[in-house]
Formats: C-alpha cells, structure tokens, sequence
C-alpha cells in the first residue's frame, strides 16, 4: 500500500475509534422502588382508583382531577411530565408492551433486595432470597467501575432511603461510598447543610420502620454531587413501595408527581454544573411490579401477576433520542448493569459470564464531525 494512503487510513481509523468513545464521564442511576409499568406508561389506572375511592381514608376525590385525561399519553405526561416530556424525548424508554418492548425481572422473587442485586450484578443470583440487610459476594456494576477506574473513595456513591440499597450496593464495605436510611456522610464528604438534612431524615417519622424521607434522601444526593465529582452515583428512592404497601393509591400518584419534578430539578442543578452539563448519563428503573388488581396492586412477588414487569430510562449524550422503544423482544433487569458499565468503557464480562449485555441502542456511537 502506497505510505500516504496507509497514513491516511490510519488516521481515519484513530479518528473514528475516537468518537465512538462515550461522552458521557458520569452516569446516575436513580431507582424508583416498586413503581408499576401501568402508571410510568399509562399515567392514573382507573382500576386501581376505583378501589382506592372506596377506602374511607383515601383522597381520590381531590387526587384524580388532577391526573385523568382520555388517553394513556395525556394521563402519564399529568402524572410525570419531567420524564415525559424533557426526558423521554432525548432518550430512550423500555417495557411498553403494547409497543413490543417486554421488561421483566428474572429472579424468581420480584421482590426488592433480588431486584437490586440482579439489576447491578448482571443477572439473577438465586440465593438472595430474603430482604434481609446483608452482603452477598457478587460484585456490582458500583464497585466495578470504581475498581477499574482506580477512582478516589467517594467518585462513586450509593445514596439511598433503605439500608437495603447501601448492602445491595457492593459485596463488601468500604469499597464505595454509601449511604443507606439514615447514615450520616463520612466527615470529610459531608457539609453542615447535609448533616442537617441527615439529622432531619432521623426526625421525620416514616411510612414504615425501614425507610427514610426520599426528599430529604434527594437532597443529600443533590448537595453531594455539587461538593463531590460524582463519575457514578446510585440514588435509591423507596417511598413509592410504601405508599404502596399502605395501599394508598391517592398518596402514591401525589408522590410519582412530586418525584417526577425532584429528579427534574436534579437533573437541571447537574446540567448548570459544568463537571456533568452534557456529560451525566440518567438511567431510572425499578425493582420489580405489582398487582394488578385492587385487591393486589398493592402487593409483589412472583405468584401475583404484574409483579414481574418492570421498565427503564436512559437519556445522556451518548443515547439517541429514540423516545418509546419499540419491538426490542424481551429485555431483562440484569441488562441495567452492563448499560451502567458501557460508558465507563467496562464490558459486561467485567462481571462474570452471565452478565446480561446492555439495553439495546442506550450507546451509540457518534459520527465525526
Ligand atoms: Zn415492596
């Protein structure tokens, strides 16, 4: 070959393995615990508001005006409109069936603590079976990427409304920083505004025994990225599955509603910060379904149908803009793992052999200019 070609040809080839590098530096996953494809697709479910306006401590009445509309598009943008319409539009959305895009847990549960595990170990792990606070030792997309990043304690973090999310979050201590209900920050990553708010999640009385106030949670997430570059922050939300388990369906759309518009400020605070303006990947997801009846909605495992269904956002630089996807086959919870692990340039082996490659087109490479 002629050598100006052979130069040529060589640069074009750097040139191109160039741009097919992610732009995305950091990547936040945000869990939203045991929310149901029916609402995030369909906004209000009449069914389950029918039995909510029956219990004589529900607020359906005044809740519904706000979230009814004739079509399952004008219903979720009333409930959800940061999701459905600044988010969804630049990214990517999994698990409309009735667009061909199937998501579902494969652990045999379809219940949190195995959701947790296999959505950030890759894949299914049959023995955790039980919600109990503990490690397993399967590594996670978490520590992994810290690991072979060799990043400084704190580049990557769990922030998270259960203790349940800081066990999940790696298989041993100390290999990430976490944070479960209601742990303070380590001294030299906190601020006196997050030991407030820390020392406020201990005052404010829950729904349940084992969780904190996601608000407050969000806060502490939000105020430690700004202190901290955060190159990949799990933030682990859980007051949707007690709202849910109280079966209050009026409290928990109010909820969605109000989540809905947090994450979006959150994602406004990191895009006026020029470490992650156009430089964050989001991803939100879910651990497993529920019922789908009034009777079970309020419910989940894997004997009451639904509990199975999941679904999955993801919007960055690096994701086109495809909106709803459609006829993706069957997609699993392991696939979140490797799509975490992508743009930090990591494979899905990193994790073992059965780790579920990442959600189809979430990475694509760009074109140069
Ligand atoms: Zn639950």
């Amino acid at each position: 070959m002629h050598l100006r070609a052979l130069v040529l040809l060589t640069m074009a080839f750097l040139a191109s393995s160039v741009c097919a590098s992610p732009q995305t530096r950091n990547v936040v996953l945000v869990t939203l615990d045991g929310v149901r494809v029916q609402e995030v697709f369909g906004g209000l479910d009449e069914i389950i508001a029918a039995h909510s306006a029956l219990q004589h401590y529900s607020d359906m009445e005044t809740v519904r005006p706000r979230f009814i509309g004739s079509t399952a598009e004008a219903r979720r943008e009333a409930l959800m409109p940061f999701l459905w319409k600044e988010l969804v539009p630049r990214g990517v959305i999994f698990g409309n069936r009735d667009r061909g895009s199937v998501m579902k847990v494969q652990n045999p549960f379809c219940f949190s603590a195995p959701g947790y595990t296999e959505m950030l170990t890759g894949a299914p792990r049959a023995e955790v079976d039980s919600n109990d606070v503990r490690r397993y030792p399967h590594q996670t997309a978490l520590e992994v990427v810290s690991r072979e990043l060799q990043l400084p304690f704190g580049a990557v973090a769990q922030i998270g409304s259960w203790d349940g999310f800081a066990s999940a979050a790696a298989s041993g201590d100390g290999l990430i920083l976490t944070s479960g209900a209601y742990d303070p920050l380590p001294a030299r990553f906190s601020t006196p505004e997050i030991d407030e708010l820390v020392s406020l999640r201990k005052d404010v009385l829950g729904l349940w025994e084992e969780g904190s106030e996601d608000v407050l949670t969000l806060r502490i997430a939000q105020r430690y990225m700004r202190k901290q570059q955060t190159r990949l922050l799990w933030l682990g939300l859980g007051n949707s599955d007690d709202w849910s388990h109280a079966d209050r369906y009026d409290r928990l759309l109010v909820y969605l509603n109000r989540a809905d518009r947090l994450i979006g400020e959150l994602w406004s605070t990191l895009q006026a910060d020029e470490r992650y303006r156009d430089r964050t990947t989001l991803v939100i997801s879910t651990d497993h379904g529920r019922g789908l009846q009034g009777k079970d909605w309020s419910e989940h495992d894997c004997s009451i149908p639904g509990s199975e269904f999941i679904w999955a956002v993801v919007a960055g630089p690096d994701t086109p803009a495809t909106g709803e996807a459609r006829n993706t086959g069957e997609l699993h919870q392991g696939q979140i793992a490797a799509t975490l692990l992508q743009y930090f340039r990591i494979p899905a082996q990193a994790l073992g052999p059965e780790a579920r490659p990442p959600l189809p087109g979430t990475l694509v490479p760009r074109n140069s200019p």
